[in-house]
């Protein structure tokens, strides 16, 4: 079996990026949604006057960002499709044909579409330098920690349950950041936490209290 490089895998992303059709009505609807939700992203694109903004104020301008994020748009990066997933899947987002794909099922639910828009802004800053990533960590980690008492504790576990049970595969799927980011979008949504991250009710509980090993401790509000 021949091994694909990263430098063959980076060329299928750029090549996908041209193969993007979203004329469809159907993909239509799915794009127009996903604009419905993009404020919600602002702080993974750097905007400035969201959580990360502030990194990129220096010497008393805003500085430049590399187009994937400068010039990000849903209509043209990103393919949407309704489709069959395997197993009991309700939404997947490929990295290598950049398409997000929701089953009719799973396109009826806010939180499949969330948790899918995770991975695609989670894939954009992976394949810029790290420091998008870490600063992406350390702001919604800063914002977070304002609601969620015991943070540190959640994110260790969240990592440690990896080393322990999946070390070569899941962890890889979702980062700190899209753990993270996905508990920002259920306080900001009005969600039970848990419900982004895992697709909703069945698994929430599971997540919080067992999967995560931890329970989240909320700050009481003045
Ligand atoms: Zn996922």
């Amino acid at each position: 079996m021949t091994k694909t490089t990263i430098r063959e895998v980076q060329s299928v992303k750029e090549e996908a990026i041209l193969n993007i059709d979203n004329s469809s009505p159907q993909s239509r609807e799915l794009v127009e949604k996903a604009y419905k939700f993009s404020d919600l992203f602002g702080d993974m694109l750097f905007d400035e006057d969201s959580i990360t903004g502030e990194s990129r104020l220096l010497e008393g301008g805003y500085k430049e960002l590399p187009d994937e994020i400068e010039k990000f748009s849903y209509y043209d990066m990103v393919g949407f499709e309704i489709g069959e997933l395997d197993g009991d899947h309700l939404g997947k987002y490929d990295i290598l044909t950049r398409t997000l794909t929701l089953t009719e099922n799973g396109a009826k639910e806010d939180f499949i579409m969330l948790h899918e828009l995770i991975h695609v802004h989670e894939h954009l800053l992976e394949d810029l330098p790290n420091c998008y990533m870490d600063i992406a960590l350390f702001s919604l980690k800063k914002e977070l920690s304002k609601t969620i008492k015991n943070l540190e504790e959640i994110i260790f576990k969240y990592n440690a349950y990896f080393i322990a049970t999946d070390p070569h595969n899941r962890h890889f799927l979702h980062s700190t950041v899209f753990m993270l980011k996905s508990l920002d979008l259920d306080l900001k949504m009005g969600y039970d936490l848990g419900t982004v991250f895992g697709y909703g009710g069945f698994l929430k509980n599971f997540l919080i209290e067992e999967y995560f090993y931890v329970q989240v401790q909320m700050k009481k509000r003045d």
